[in-house]
């Protein structure tokens, strides 16, 4: 039988309609400007974001590290969360490339940084200190939503401040879909947002930088720099324009989903899980229940990744018989 496959959300095939979108899709050069699709989906993401303009990238890494290098100079640097992706889980790219220096600061368990630990990061301006330039937020942060009235403050300090800020949204219709608040309301505080199209949403590629004009123009050049100025791209941007179409409201079965399978892993002694805000569900095992279990799991027919802290991601391709499958198995494994 095939395996339930909870690794992520990025292992989805594109849907029989997709394809047929993509097949369908007219093409131009992007890196000329003339690709419709890629036009099109540009202009319906900045729409959807509320913000002016917006630019096609391949991967969510290169979004979030065009907008970094788009916001800070050499010698800048940015006020991130101690694990958040644009910090931990992009090979140093802001630092390496970018010669932006990260002033990683502790989060709290919902993903936020305190106020006070911002306030006391941004560095005075003197000869001896970086620039502090920017303030980047992670929506969700580990399937979780940020509270928006936190948002709104730490944007807000930011702003007061004479910082920018940037939203590394790779789920962020997970959280517009959670919340029941419109995505350009969630990223209303932000100078900057970058989204995939390739998590949740079910592309086999892309993601998007959303922001103002004069600033997805110096993004531009940055994404040319980086060798992500991709040709007939068209291909895949009619694949995020179908999925902002069709694969929005559904990511709710997601959440659905997510929340069953929590719900079933109730009940077993060393192990805890705490209930999902989205499609993440992550379940803390015992030390002594731990050996092997990705491999045990694995050979009974369900993927996942993590040791002490298993990580279980629903999606597109997975259904609730997957997961009335996959509980008996987990279960079975953790007891
Ligand atoms: C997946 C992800 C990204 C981008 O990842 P790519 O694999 O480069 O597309 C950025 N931020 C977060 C929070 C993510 O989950």
């Amino acid at each position: 039988m095939k395996p339930v496959d909870l690794r992520s959300d990025t292992v989805t095939q594109p849907t029989p309609a997709m394809r047929e979108a993509m097949m369908r899709a007219p093409l131009g050069d992007d890196v000329f400007g003339d690709d419709p699709s890629v036009n099109a989906l540009q202009e319906r993401i900045a729409a959807l974001c509320a913000k002016e303009a917006a630019l096609f990238v391949p991967t969510g890494t290169m979004s979030n590290l065009c907008g970094l290098m788009a916001h800070c100079q050499r010698g800048d640097e940015y006020l991130v969360g101690q694990m958040a992706h644009t910090y931990r889980w992009e090979g140093g790219g802001a630092a390496v490339l970018g010669s932006i220096q990260p002033q990683p600061l502790a989060q709290q368990p919902d993903g936020s940084i305190p106020l006070a630990d911002i306030e006391a990061a941004i560095k005075p301006d003197d000869a001896h200190f970086a620039r502090t330039r920017l303030l980047a937020l992670e929506n969700t942060w580990g399937g979780q939503v940020l509270p928006q009235a936190y948002v709104d403050q730490a944007c807000a300090l930011a702003h007061g401040r004479g910082l920018a800020t940037h939203l590394d949204g790779a789920r962020l219709f997970n959280a517009a879909v959670a919340s029941g608040r419109p995505a350009a309301e969630l990223v209303a505080p932000f100078d900057s947002v970058s989204v995939c199209f390739s998590k949740g949403l079910g592309t086999p590629a892309g993601s998007a930088l959303v922001g103002s004009r004069e600033f997805i123009g110096r993004a531009h050049r940055v994404r040319k720099m980086l060798g992500g100025g991709m040709r007939q791209a068209g291909v895949l941007a009619a694949a995020a324009l179908h999925a902002l179409e069709h694969h929005v409201a559904r990511l709710a079965e997601d959440h659905a989903n997510a929340r069953l399978l929590a719900e079933g892993l109730q009940g077993l002694d060393g192990v805890s899980v705490a209930p999902p805000h989205t499609n993440i569900v992550f379940v803390d095992v015992v030390p002594a229940k731990a050996a092997g279990l990705v491999e045990r799991l694995k050979a009974a027919g369900v993927l996942c990744t993590g040791l002490y802290r298993l990580r279980f991601v629903t999606h597109l391709d997975v259904g609730r018989a997957d997961i009335e499958r996959a509980v008996p198995v987990i279960r079975a494994a953790l007891h």
